[in-house]
């Protein structure tokens, strides 16, 4: 077993309060392009150009027609064992939350409770004039762009460039990474703003950060962090093994 993959696992074990930052990297196996790395989508469509909420005022109809493509893709995704493994430790004891930066709802359906959705879910669908909300699923089978029953058309529920943090996310996030004992991010760049914040603050109160990623990413190179390089799955997968095998032996 690799050496940091072992203390990672150590750090894990001895962990009752652990924050977990996820990003888009996460979901990829699950089918979910991220925005940055190589695939489909956003090879397509530049995500500063179309997730701007000033370019979805402006021409709600074209950002419409490539956030069709990609709620289909969401539609259909599974968890990995990655959202399982997280579930899991959440059920003994070791996450307290799961803070993502993620869309999907793929964390929730894999069993994770405690979970802040520091952007929102594209699940829903809110009305930008009277607020009312609804179900992605079902008013997409209506047709795209989907209509609000005041007229107005509907943007899905997500915090696009631009937003704000809802403000009971962000205020949740911070709290979680001001008590935490450890600190995990796992398939995030790291290059999104405010979410890239809440790792420093961990750091700064002397709590390791654990990254798992199997690229570099530039967060990995401050003092206290460990950088787990591979695949949430493999990696998560290792650690679970690794820990498993400890209680075995205890
Ligand atoms: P990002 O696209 O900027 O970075 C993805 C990161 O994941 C990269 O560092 C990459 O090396 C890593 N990665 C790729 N494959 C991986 C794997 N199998 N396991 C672990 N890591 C892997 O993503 P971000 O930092 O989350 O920022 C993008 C923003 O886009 C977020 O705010 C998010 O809301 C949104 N987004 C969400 C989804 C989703 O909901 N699934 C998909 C695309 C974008
Ligand atoms: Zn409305």
């Amino acid at each position: 077993m690799k050496d940091t993959i072992l203390r990672a696992a150590s750090l894990i074990g001895k962990s009752s309060n652990c924050a977990v930052l996820t990003g888009a990297g996460i979901s990829v196996e699950s089918g979910i392009p991220a925005f940055r790395g190589h695939q489909g989508l956003w090879e397509k469509y530049d995500p500063a150009e179309f997730v701007h909420i000033v370019a979805f005022r402006m021409n709600p109809e074209k950002v419409w027609n490539m956030l069709g493509e990609m709620m289909s893709v969401l539609f259909e995704a599974k968890p990995t064992f990655a959202h399982f493994a997280l579930a899991e430790l959440e059920k003994m004891g070791i996450v307290s939350r799961v803070i993502t930066q993620n869309i999907d709802g793929l964390h929730q359906m894999a069993g994770s409770c405690k979970v802040i959705e520091y952007h929102g879910n594209a699940r829903n669908l809110a009305c930008l004039d009277c607020r009312e909300t609804f179900d992605s699923e079902e008013k997409l089978g209506e047709g795209v762009p989907p209509l609000c029953t005041c007229g107005s058309i509907l943007k899905p529920d997500v915090v696009f460039f631009g937003e704000p943090i809802p403000k009971e996310a962000a205020a949740s996030a911070l709290d979680l990474a001001r008590e935490s004992d450890l600190f995990m991010v796992v398939g995030t760049s790291g290059t999104v703003a405010p979410a890239n914040q809440l790792p420093f603050i961990a750091l700064e109160r002397g709590v390791p950060v654990i990254i798992i990623n199997p690229e570099r990413i530039e967060l990995s190179a401050y003092p206290g962090t460990l950088w787990v390089e591979g695949t949430a799955t493999g990696v998560l997968k290792n650690i679970i093994e690794t820990l498993e095998s400890r209680t075995e032996e205890d």
